[in-house]
């Protein structure tokens, strides 16, 4: 019996799982740090009442059944020369070590967002909320619904991080509100962008028409490097006062990849088809944590999850399952009516062809947002085994 061990019971997580469940002489673990998931498409949609956390959560019981281990711990130290992971409690524990060996390690833990690096950050990291977390998006719910006049400053940091264009789903999302509130000519939104254009690229123009519309100020290749109780600096030495910050903090591995020798901002591996560590031939890495040429969502995750279990099902002499690069996305482009009814821009990136094939449909939609919902659902559904309740 082969032991596979996951870290992170995430998208990648989960696939992998999936994958591997109820094979035959393959046992799965999920490590994981929490005892329930929140998916992250949706997110921005809080901000604006049209998403409910409770459609987005989805808990492991139903996982548990189908054969998957699921054991509740965070993951502080993988050791490969041992072959083992060493993790610390959490508020639900179901296991009683601390210790768990593997015969393959797959790790897909997502990301860390780090402000460290920010001037700063450390003492006022308290101004600074995202839609990227459960909590903080209500933080930001809460700043932008009670704001009346000023200004918003939205971040997204150097690519790649994790979903490009939720800073700019964001921007819109919050204009939107503060149009839907009538005070939309008293606050002043500005973009900043450490890129050379709104991510991802394949939609910057059809951003910096409705921007142009919303009045939505971009500022392109600028790093945030200072923030202060009341203002940002950007590299170029420019300040920026705001009333309300949504910053998202530059991503990476969490810590103890680099700890393990496993890669220092992302996990290193052999290519986008072979996910094993260059060095170690039972370590993988899924999802947004791996180093690939690509940009970091749900479906690549999805699919370098995929690549990572067929390593695993053609080393034991199993069969495999179809998997190739591609993805299609929707962005959230708000409503500038201020009707709280999003629309969305859909466009999508073939890596099957060379060079990878772009298409994307400019005109938003009403009919994007509810295809992104069901897209969210449909892989909830899939990979926690069963449906949301309403
Ligand atoms: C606001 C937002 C909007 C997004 N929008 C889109 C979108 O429109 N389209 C799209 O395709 N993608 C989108 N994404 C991105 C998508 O959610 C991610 O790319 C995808 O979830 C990555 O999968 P993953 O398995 O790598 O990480 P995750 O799904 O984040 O899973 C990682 C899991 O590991 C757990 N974990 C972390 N550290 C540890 C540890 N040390 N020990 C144990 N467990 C640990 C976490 O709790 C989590 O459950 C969005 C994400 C967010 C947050």
């Amino acid at each position: 019996m082969k032991n596979v061990l996951v870290i992170g019971g995430g998208i990648a997580g989960m696939t992998v799982a999936n994958a591997l469940a109820e094979k035959k002489d393959i046992k799965v673990t999920v490590v994981t740090d929490s005892p329930y998931y929140f998916a992250g498409p949706s997110r921005p949609l809080i901000l604006t009442n049209e998403q409910r956390y409770s459609r987005t959560i989805r808990g492991y019981e139903e996982s548990g059944k189908r054969g998957i281990k699921v054991v509740f711990g965070h993951v502080t130290k993988v050791s490969p020369e041992n072959r083992e992971v060493i993790m610390s409690e959490t508020t639900t524990s179901n296991f009683s070590k601390t210790k768990i060996s593997y015969d393959y390690l797959v790790v897909a833990p997502g990301v860390t967002f780090d402000g460290s690096a920010i001037n700063g950050y450390e003492k006022f990291w308290y101004n600074n909320t995202t839609v990227y977390d459960p909590g903080r998006v209500h933080v930001l719910k809460e700043r932008i619904w009670n704001l009346n006049s000023g200004k918003v400053i939205v971040y997204a940091p150097k690519a790649p991080y994790r979903c490009a264009p939720a800073p700019t789903e964001t921007a819109l999302l919050l204009y939107t509100i503060l149009k839907f509130k009538g005070v939309q000519d008293k606050v002043e939104i500005v973009h900043i962008d450490a890129n050379d254009k709104t991510q991802p690229p394949v939609i910057a123009d059809v951003v910096s028409k409705i921007y142009e519309k919303a009045g939505i100020k971009l500022v392109t290749n600028q790093e945030i490097t200072e923030i202060g109780d009341n203002y940002v600096v950007t590299k170029s030495g420019e300040k920026y006062n705001f009333d309300v910050l949504a910053m998202l903090e530059p991503n990476r591995a969490p810590k103890f990849v680099e700890e393990a020798g496993l890669g220092k901002t992302w996990m290193d591996i052999r290519g986008p088809q072979d996910l094993r560590h260059p060095k170690y031939d039972d370590i993988f890495s899924a999802g947004d944590i791996a180093n690939l040429p690509f940009p970091k969502n749900q479906e690549i995750a999805f699919e370098t999850a995929n690549f990572a279990a067929n390593k695993i099902l053609e080393t034991e002499s199993l069969p495999k399952n179809p998997v190739q690069y591609a993805f299609i996305g929707w962005a959230y482009m708000g409503n500038i009516e201020g009707k709280l009814e999003t629309i969305s821009v859909r466009f999508g990136l073939d890596f099957s062809t060379q060079p990878p094939k772009p298409s994307k449909d400019t005109e938003p939609k009403k009919e994007y947002t509810v295809q992104k919902d069901n897209w969210e659902q449909a892989y909830l559904d899939r990979l926690f085994g069963y449906k949301y309740q309403n």
